[in-house]
């Protein structure tokens, strides 16, 4: 058994540095331990995206303390898919030991619309880049695709799927996108991560509609990989991140 209401580890957070999120790292991490979270993940977006980090604050991540007010922050950083050939932000190779969880996603600022076909392939190609762990929010309804045989690939490369709490609020139309995600992931036994994409730090840890949207599906929980600190870090050791 488990608790749906909650989960340890928020794997998907940006403070004042992603330059469009409004609350600093300490404020996100006094949140965190405020509701009873053990860690998060800093990822603010990649340098793609206007006005968020360049490679030096990417390479400046290593001065972030593992614990900040009790919580323990993984480093990381939410990628922007490109292209259709799935190439994400390029960071300096000085920086790849600080992206301890590294999320890929797509963005209308800094990703063209192409077919549900290009979407698709562009998801399967940035899962295969090594500093990818997890798609983030792959449910978006402005970038259609086929869930199936994303989900098949994140299986066999042993990586993740996101059910992002703020898609409800900011991605209209992505609530029936995520059901077949989770169904797909349900079906082939692939692990999902619950996130809030928290924009300012009263979001963080907070993902109701997230875990309805599981346990109304008859989500497994030990698919849920950040429901425990201890199964989310041990994901990280396993895959040399950490
Ligand atoms: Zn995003
Ligand atoms: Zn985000």
């Amino acid at each position: 058994m488990y608790n749906y209401q909650h989960i340890e580890v928020d794997t998907h957070t940006h403070t004042v540095l992603s330059g469009h999120a409004w609350s600093t790292l300490n404020e996100n991490c006094i949140a965190a331990s405020s509701r009873g979270l053990k860690g998060l993940c800093l990822t603010e977006h990649g340098p793609a995206m206007d006005h968020s980090l360049n490679s030096f604050s990417s390479c400046s991540l290593g001065m972030i303390p593992e614990f900040v007010h009790g919580i323990r922050v993984f480093t990381g950083m939410e990628f922007n898919i490109t292209n259709f050939n799935g190439d994400i932000d390029h960071i300096e190779p000085v920086s790849h030991k600080h992206i301890h969880f590294g999320i890929a996603s797509m963005h209308d600022v800094c990703m063209p619309l192409g077919t549900k076909k290009q979407h698709t392939e562009a998801y399967i190609a940035a899962l295969n880049n090594p500093l990818v762990d997890i798609l983030g929010h792959p449910g978006y309804a402005y970038f259609p695709n086929d869930p199936e045989p994303i989900v098949l690939e994140a299986k066999r490369l042993d990586k993740l799927i996101e059910i992002n709490n703020n898609s409800f609020r900011a991605r209209k139309g992505s609530e029936e996108n995520c059901l077949r995600f989770i169904r797909y992931c349900k079906q082939y036994g692939v692990r999902v991560c619950v996130s809030s994409d928290a924009h300012f730090d009263s979001m963080v840890g907070v993902v109701p509609r997230a875990l309805k949207l599981l346990m109304d599906a008859d989500f497994p929980a030990e698919l849920i990989l950040n429901r425990t600190y201890d199964d989310f870090a041990g994901y990280l050791s396993d895959r040399g991140r950490i």
